[in-house]
């Protein structure tokens, strides 16, 4: 249920309304402060809420309900573009955000000259996978906490904040002190436990969805974290599974809009694992800028042909410069820079 209340009505009365509202229906209230409007989020149990009571108060316009069981990340309780800043790095604005690096850190010389290599070409985050959730118990698991330590020395000598993918709440802490961004993968959208230890924190979260889970459910997931406090939360589209064997998988290119306008969250999207083959990032990768992607997660190697996960995917720095070369006229016809 939404709230909006009558124009000026000062921070005071509605700080009372809330209170009002938690006292006589034990719901939770969640006020934006909009330019002109204030709107009022109640989340909880609003069966018992009596609509006209509500809309008799002197501050309250009018009262809106919401159908979608997404509170928190619905456009209606947000109606502006929620902007999140990765230590300095905001992503939801005009500059789409490259987090561009390696499927696996495999050394701690590969990793810094990656995130200098992709540095120069434009990247401003630096993405790398520590513990790595492999279809294959006897592929190449990570170098775990390593990795990330990895990781924080290239932010310290190159200033990128760092995203890496958590597998289990009990990495937690190690991901509080070495990443800027915690990154939930596809197989663990729906790892409730995991979303709701990550809701208790606020560092922002990048949660890839599902390969085969809906829309909706992503914005569920994201829910959770939400509503645990965490209100950091960036998506991720990065291909579905569907019957098409051509693609690794299938790049769900309207996830983009639709998801733009069910949740004021940032959107981004991961050509490299959608597509699975290197030739197939440039198109991908522009595709997905046109459609109104707020970032790009992109997997660059040093040495495709030997990477220890996703070399098939993976660009060269090369090829990575000529692609932030080939974005950057694509982004300024759509209104945005890269
Ligand atoms: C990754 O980003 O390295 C990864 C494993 O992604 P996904 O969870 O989308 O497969
Ligand atoms: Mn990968």
């Amino acid at each position: 249920m939404i709230l909006i209340l009558k124009q000026g009505t000062s921070r005071d009365k509605v700080d009372e309304l809330c209170a009002w509202l938690h006292s006589s229906y034990g719901v939770q209230t969640s006020p934006i402060f909009g330019e002109g409007t204030t709107i009022v989020g109640l989340v909880g149990d609003t069966s018992s809420i009596e609509i006209d009571a509500v809309e008799q108060n002197d501050v309250v316009e009018r009262v809106m309900k919401v159908q979608e069981p997404y509170k928190r990340a619905n456009r209606k309780f947000h109606p502006d573009n929620s902007i999140i800043d990765i230590n300095g790095v905001k992503v939801g604005e005009k500059k789409i955000i490259v987090a561009a690096g390696p499927c696996s850190v495999e050394s701690e010389d590969q990793i810094r000259l990656i995130a200098e290599q992709v540095q120069a070409s434009g990247a401003t985050l630096l993405r790398g996978g520590a513990f790595k959730p492999r279809t294959s118990p006897y592929a190449f698991q990570g170098l775990k906490a390593e990795g990330l330590m990895y990781m924080k020395r290239a932010r310290q000598s190159t200033g990128l904040p760092v995203v890496s993918e958590i597998t289990n709440p009990a990495q937690l802490e190690l991901f509080m002190e070495f990443v800027d961004m915690i990154q939930v993968g596809t197989r663990n959208m729906q790892n409730f436990e995991l979303l709701k230890e990550l809701g208790r924190v606020k560092k922002p979260i990048l949660l890839k969805r599902g390969f085969a889970n809906t829309i909706d459910e992503l914005l569920m997931s994201a829910e959770y974290i939400m509503s645990g406090g965490n209100q950091n939360v960036i998506l991720c589209e990065r291909g579905i599974r569907t019957f098409e064997t051509s693609t690794r998988n299938t790049l769900d290119i309207s996830a983009i809009p639709v998801l733009k306008s069910k949740t004021h969250l940032p959107v981004f999207v991961d050509p490299s694992h959608a597509g699975g083959i290197a030739w197939l990032v440039e198109p991908l990768a522009m595709a997905a800028v046109v459609a109104g992607a707020d970032g790009l997660i992109i997997e660059v190697h040093n040495d495709p042909k030997h990477a220890l996960s996703d070399g098939p995917q993976s660009l060269t720095p090369e090829g990575f410069t000529d692609l932030m070369g080939k974005l950057r006229p694509v982004a300024e016809a759509v209104g945005r820079t890269i």
